[in-house]
């Protein structure tokens, strides 16, 4: 089965509407008309920004998508939190949930990736989960049964089927903005793994599952991680404020 291949930009809390203009400016040049390309670009920007981001993408194949959304679904008493239903409105086809910065800096548990994870499939949106383990928990021999744990929390609370419309992005935190990559064999373990997980409950679902890595991805690194059997693109961080180093991951990916 061929999957979809998505190369994300995750912007986190950087740039300003001039910086981002002139990224989105090189990035639709660089990424050229899309039809027939083996890979789709996605960036998500800071929420203030996804507008005018959107306005600038306005007929060109990059997509839109955000970093986070309110584990509540519908409208509500909920100061400084954003809906799924906000994000679709503004034009956003994914959400990016259970990055390890929400989870270790703002305490996101697994049942908050859970309920972020329905929220977004309730709007419509595509979320991409993000799962990864710790160095400690990595030396500790716990890297398998992090992942398990963080992947079996979605799939218990929205069921096997609710993985048909989502991504999941592999990101080991020791490898998140540290220059220091998975190798691709690493990787590649973790990501047979995850699938293998979702195969044990709907084997067709896990075999059309796009599962990304993240951490560290860099031009330089890219193409042999994106040539492995169970790696469907990658999530960038870092590089994809660069508009010429993420279109080398994106050709990468090609
Ligand atoms: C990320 O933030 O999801 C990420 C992978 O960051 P970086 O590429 O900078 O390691």
């Amino acid at each position: 089965m061929t999957r979809k291949v998505l190369i994300v930009g995750n912007w986190k809390m950087n740039g300003s509407l001039a910086a981002s203009r002139a990224l989105v400016t090189a990035l639709r040049a660089g990424a050229g008309a899309g039809a027939g390309a083996p890979a789709t670009l996605l960036l998500c920007p800071p929420y203030v920004y996804l507008p005018a981001v959107r306005e600038w993408l306005q007929g060109s194949p990059v997509g839109l998508g955000a970093q986070d959304l309110c584990d509540k679904a519908g409208a509500g008493a909920f100061t400084g939190e954003v809906s799924g239903a906000m994000l679709r409105d503004v034009g956003c086809s994914h959400v990016i949930v259970g990055h390890s910065e929400r989870r270790a800096l703002y305490g996101e548990s697994d049942a908050v990736v859970a309920a972020k994870f329905q929220a977004a499939q309730q709007a419509g949106l595509v979320p991409i989960l993000c799962v990864g383990e710790t160095l400690e928990e990595r030396e500790g021999g716990q890297t398998r049964a992090v992942i398990e744990r963080q992947v079996k929390a979605v799939l218990d609370a929205a069921g096997v089927a609710a993985l048909a419309k989502a991504v999941v992005a592999y990101e080991p935190v020791w490898a998140i903005g540290t220059g220091r990559t998975a190798t691709p064999e690493q990787a590649q373990e973790v990501h047979a793994f995850i699938r293998g997980i979702v195969a044990a409950r709907d084997a067709t679902i896990a075999a059309g599952l796009s599962i990304l890595y993240g951490g560290s991805v860099k031009g330089a690194n890219a193409r042999n991680l994106f040539t492995m059997n169970d790696i469907d693109g990658g999530l960038v961080g870092g590089a994809s404020l660069a508009a010429a180093e993420f279109l080398e991951i994106f050709r990468a990916a090609g």
